[in-house]
């Protein structure tokens, strides 16, 4: 299928939503660009990266021209390109919030690889330049458009697990070059943490639809290993939901890959191994009744992402997670590194209510609600 497939249609509110992606790497090459292919709302209409020479060529293997591609210095000329409504950031972290702001002015919607941005502050400028411009901006949180998370999810508050009383995440894996970019504080904003931990910390958010009230957490920073000069290598954390509901959380760029979440309640648990990878998510719910695994489809789970924002974009919704999703992360894993730098419990500024930061609930296949 062309990544074009009705961009001749008159009707814009039937168009699909056109998408520049900005920064050409190893997201946008083998998740992101095939992902648009899955979308039934979405398609990649240009391209932006420091080398155009590799665009060009990476274009037209993918049913785009030469004008479809752009440079960083260039952006700004994606303004006149009508066809292109929102701009998708694949860039390093310290990288988000400048193309973010840049996008906005623009008056683009803007979908941004999570982490949103390198802490709180830097975070809510980016909420606020959004709000300003007024475009939609969404975190790509794509965890929490999958069939398998909705369905944790919904044993979780649905009650089939009796009373929720701890949670454990954990979502490791090795990183071993020197050079990359996610190891320098600069570029990454810290280790492990905001890059695959943070997928333990959202969906632990997400399944109990709370907020945390305290964080505790440690940290290891191997003294002689070039790899973690800057940044930790491995973090835990602990955090006191409403209720009194524990959840741990472990994240590592040291360990081979793990990635779970283990929901405990009095008359039930629930288990997803692997949790966060981009396919084969796997759920367990267990109960008095035995263990059962729900058959639930593998959805290309970026394409539902990139669905689900041009959506919001057509029907001028809040997405589910907005940018107020990605700086509500970053307060916490802000609070995480200050209790690890302190050696103290952290209180969090309480959050009433449910889904507090969270926008229109996404249609998610398989799913009769949403
Ligand atoms: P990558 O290193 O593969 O690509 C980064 C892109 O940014 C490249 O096009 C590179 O040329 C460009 N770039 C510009 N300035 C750079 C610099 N100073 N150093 C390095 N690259 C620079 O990275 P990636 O894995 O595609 O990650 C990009 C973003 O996507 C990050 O924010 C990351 O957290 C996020 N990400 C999300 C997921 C997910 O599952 N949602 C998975 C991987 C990455």
């Amino acid at each position: 299928m062309p990544l074009k497939p009705d961009i001749e249609r008159p009707e814009p509110e039937r168009r699909r939503v056109g998408y520049a992606l900005v920064g050409l790497g190893k997201l946008t090459a083998e998740e992101l660009v095939p992902a648009a292919r899955t979308s039934d709302h979405a398609y990649v209409a240009a391209l932006v990266t420091s080398e155009p020479d590799k665009g060009v060529a990476f274009a037209r293997v993918h049913d785009l021209t030469e004008g479809d591609v752009y440079t960083y210095e260039d952006f700004e000329r994606l303004a006149e390109r009508e066809d292109m409504e929102a701009v998708y950031i694949v860039l390093p972290n310290a990288q988000h919030r400048e193309y973010v702001e840049r996008a906005a002015r623009m008056g683009k919607h803007v979908l941004c690889e999570k982490p949103l941005g390198m802490n709180a502050q830097d975070a809510q400028a980016m909420v606020d330049a959004c709000r300003e411009a007024g475009v939609l901006l969404m975190t790509a949180y794509r965890c929490q458009y999958t069939p398998q998370h909705w369905a944790a999810r919904d044993a979780v508050q649905g009650g089939r697990l009796g009373a929720v009383k701890l949670l454990d995440a954990i979502h490791g894996q090795v990183e071993d070059d020197p050079e990359a970019w996610r190891l320098k504080r600069d570029l990454a904003g810290g280790g492990p943490l905001p890059d695959v931990g943070i997928y333990c910390l959202n969906t632990l958010r997400f399944v109990l639809g709370t907020e945390p009230e305290w964080v505790f957490a440690a940290l290891h920073q191997p003294q002689g290993d070039e790899r973690f000069r800057e940044v930790e290598e491995s973090l835990s954390f602990m955090l006191g939901f409403p209720g009194g509901i524990i959840a741990n959380g472990l994240t590592s760029y040291g360990t081979h890959k793990t990635a779970t979440l283990r929901v405990l309640g009095e008359e039930g648990t629930v288990l997803m191994d692997p949790a966060y990878t981009y396919q084969g998510l796997s759920l367990t719910i267990s109960d008095g009744a035995g263990d059962f695994q729900p058959s639930l489809p593998d959805e290309d789970q970026f394409g539902l992402e990139l669905d689900h924002f041009a959506r919001c974009i057509r029907e001028g919704q809040q997405p589910w997670t907005p940018g107020e999703e990605g700086v509500q992360d970053h307060r916490i894993m802000d609070a995480m590194y200050q209790s690890a730098r302190t050696g103290q419990v952290v209180r969090l500024e309480r959050v009433e209510g449910k889904d507090a930061f969270r926008g229109t609930p996404p249609q998610v296949p398989g799913r009769e609600e949403g």
